[in-house]
């Protein structure tokens, strides 16, 4: 089904404001981008600098102060069935089992019992959770909730995956199987990802195309496309050249952040 649905995205001029009078903060200014079906996006940059401001935008979840937002060729004006979010908290209930997390938005959309177990046991099957079917949150690891809250959001099949620094909690190891996880499901199913990290190397490593946002006011400082073949090696030269290249562009934003709290510590 999903695969009749158009799955861009569309940022027209979006900015963003926090507040008024002295405490007016702008977070985003005239934004635009343009992102085809299908595509990997990372959205970079230091934090403060508006990512998830610009991710709840898309999302629906909190709407631009002017601008707009096109999701599958609609208009956004609040949260949809063609976008699914997973965020860095993993947002599970903690009263039901794996298996009654992943089924729980199924249930709501009414489908039949028979076809949601047919869906939640291959999704548990695909995120390596079948034997934690059973389990409550609470005991599982971090990483193994996180596979249940992209599991849950993989249930609604929606075509555009938003997600918000997913594997921020995550240690390294378990964090590179879920970036591993996360690029084959989007191979097998080509939605189309905006990720939002603000790991260079996790950006270098997952996108097609990186967007690099500046600090306050969050614009996009660059616009990066990939095509270093998959799976990547962190090792290669490609690869540790546009590290740097990346490291550069974020460390003056994190200096521009560094000295924006000098100045609010001195005022
Ligand atoms: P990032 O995700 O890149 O860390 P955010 O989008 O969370 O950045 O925040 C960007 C800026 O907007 C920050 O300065 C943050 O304090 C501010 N901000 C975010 N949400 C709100 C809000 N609801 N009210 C006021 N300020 C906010
Ligand atoms: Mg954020």
């Amino acid at each position: 089904m999903s695969a009749k649905m158009s799955a861009s995205v569309e940022i027209n001029k979006v900015s963003k404001v926090f507040g008024e009078g002295e405490k007016r903060m702008q977070a985003l200014q005239d934004i635009s981008c343009t992102i085809p079906d299908g595509q990997f996006v990372c959205l970079l940059g230091p934090s403060g600098c508006g990512k998830s401001t610009l991710l709840n935008a898309v999302a629906g979840f909190a709407l631009p102060s002017s601008g707009d937002v096109y999701a599958g060729g609609k208009l956004v004006t609040g949260p949809g069935p063609e976008r699914g979010m997973v965020f860095q908290e993993y947002a599970l209930f903690p009263w039901m089992t794996v298996a009654q997390n992943v089924a729980f938005g199924l249930e709501i959309k009414g489908m039949a019992k028979a076809q949601i177990d047919e869906r939640v046991h291959s999704l548990l099957a695909k995120l390596g959770l079948s034997d934690f079917r059973q389990r409550y949150p609470k005991d599982l690891s971090g990483g193994m909730r996180q596979r249940v809250a992209i599991a849950r959001v993989l249930a609604l099949d929606a075509p555009i995956l938003l997600m918000d620094e997913p594997f921020g909690a995550i240690d390294a190891l378990t964090r590179r199987n879920l970036q591993d996880e996360l690029l084959r499901i989007w191979g097998e199913t080509g939605k189309t990802i905006l990720f939002v990290t603000h790991s260079i190397e996790e950006s270098i490593y997952l996108a097609d195309r990186i967007l690099v946002m500046t600090y306050r006011p969050g614009t996009i400082k660059r616009d990066l496309s990939l095509n270093l073949p998959r799976p990547r090696d962190t090792a290669t030269p490609e690869f540790n050249e546009l590290k740097r290249e990346l490291s550069a562009l974020v460390m003056q934003e994190q200096q521009r952040h560094l000295e924006a709290e000098k100045r609010a510590v001195c005022d």
